[in-house]
């Protein structure tokens, strides 16, 4: 039998290749963002963890911090005192991503500090006073109003300031020390229910242990913490092979004016697993144009494709194409710095909405 092929053919079995194509990842993501859907209200019927989902610890009390500084230190104070009476621990709790039994005392008390959020800014001296329940989330948009931004910032923002300068995260900012070298001075309540300021000449033995301390020396109240200016990036992003990854790090670093901050990213996917990297680097535009710190851009398609790679060989590998193509799209672009810094977590969580029932 003889098959006539016709240009109408072609096109029409073209198309249908494409189509093919591009329904398995489409309807698969479908899939994955409906499950998702499920996952979180599943969620929302309410279990009390930490963010590693292993740690479900029941409480005695959690206890909203008052908004108002003063007020906020005699509730401290007198909290403080109960539990001591009572013989129940205090934990004190800012977005409580910090996964361990050491965030949350079983049959404890939970200080929640995220309502002790105030802020103030001083664009002279380029130091913001702030609450320590404040997010990132929340300080960022803040110091956008006055073009200012923050110094050392880690890959997300759903996190406290007081919950990070307690763990003295790493940020992203190339040749940085952690956060610890940008807090100025911060009030702490220490277990005797004294107030103390600390800094690097005034209780500085103090100071130097509370950043970092997990909340073992006292409930850090706020803190004075270094800022700069907003700038404006441009993006240059590599495809490289991962064992390349510090050679190349350094020639850009070095290349072109370097670049201030960068990140990577190694494929987890099963061919050519970790075989590849790509490093996003972000070089300082020295033509200083302010840009409005627009939306995230599309958070549900980024939280799906993350979660569409959790235990699927298929998901993986179709994350790492995107994101191998996202490439070609980000390079070249510019972004202001307080952009860069407005990525949540809930992208990535399973349980994002977790801490927000728990605590709000
Ligand atoms: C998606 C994701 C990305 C991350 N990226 C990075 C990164 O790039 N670099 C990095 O270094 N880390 C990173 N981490 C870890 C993260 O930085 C820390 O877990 C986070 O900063 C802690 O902030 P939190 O508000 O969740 O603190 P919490 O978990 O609430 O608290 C942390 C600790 O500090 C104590 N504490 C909280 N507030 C106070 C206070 N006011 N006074 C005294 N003690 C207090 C708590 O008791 C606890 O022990 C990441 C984590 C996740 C989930």
């Amino acid at each position: 039998m003889k098959i006539k092929i016709t240009a109408r053919k072609v096109i029409w079995a073209g198309l249908w290749v494409l189509l093919l194509l591009v329904l398995r990842p489409v309807s698969f993501l479908i899939y994955v963002y409906a499950k998702d859907q499920k996952t979180l209200r599943k969620e929302n019927m309410g279990i009390i963890q930490d963010a590693s989902n292993l740690n479900q610890v029941k409480v005695d009390t959690i206890v909203k911090v008052l908004k108002d500084p003063k007020e906020a230190i005699i509730q401290i104070r007198d909290l403080i005192k109960k539990a001591g009476e009572q013989g129940k621990s205090i934990s004190t709790a800012g977005a409580q991503h910090t996964m361990g039994g050491h965030s949350i005392c079983k049959h404890g008390i939970v200080l929640n500090m995220k309502t002790f959020n105030y802020m103030k800014v001083d664009t002279i001296r380029n130091l913001l006073l702030v609450g320590a329940g404040a997010l990132w989330a929340e300080v960022i948009p803040y110091l956008e109003q006055y073009n200012k931004s923050v110094r050392v910032m880690q890959s997300n923002n759903s996190f406290s300031v007081g919950g990070s300068i307690s763990v003295n995260y790493h940020g992203w900012q190339a040749n940085s020390p952690p956060i610890a070298s940008t807090v100025e001075s911060f009030r702490l309540i220490n277990p005797s229910g004294e107030i103390l300021n600390c800094s690097r000449i005034e209780n500085s033995e103090l100071f130097s242990l509370a950043l970092g301390g997990y909340g073992l020396f006292g409930v850090i109240m706020d803190l004075q913490l270094k800022i700069t200016d907003n700038k404006t990036y441009i993006s240059k992003q590599y495809i490289i092979k991962s064992k390349d990854y510090f050679s190349e790090f350094k020639k850009h670093l070095k290349s072109g004016g370097g670049f201030e901050m960068a990140y990577g990213r190694i494929n987890v996917n099963h061919d050519h697993f970790m075989e590849e990297a790509i490093l996003s680097t972000y070089v300082l535009k020295t033509d200083m144009t302010k840009k409005n710190l627009s939306k995230n851009t599309y958070p549900a398609f980024r939280r799906t494709l993350f979660r569409a790679s959790v235990n699927s060989d298929y998901g993986k590998n179709l994350r790492w194409s995107i994101e191998k193509m996202a490439v070609g799209v980000v390079n070249g672009r510019e972004f202001p710095r307080n952009k860069l810094f407005g990525e949540g977590g809930r992208s990535l969580s399973k349980y994002r909405s977790r801490l927000y029932r728990y605590f709000t």
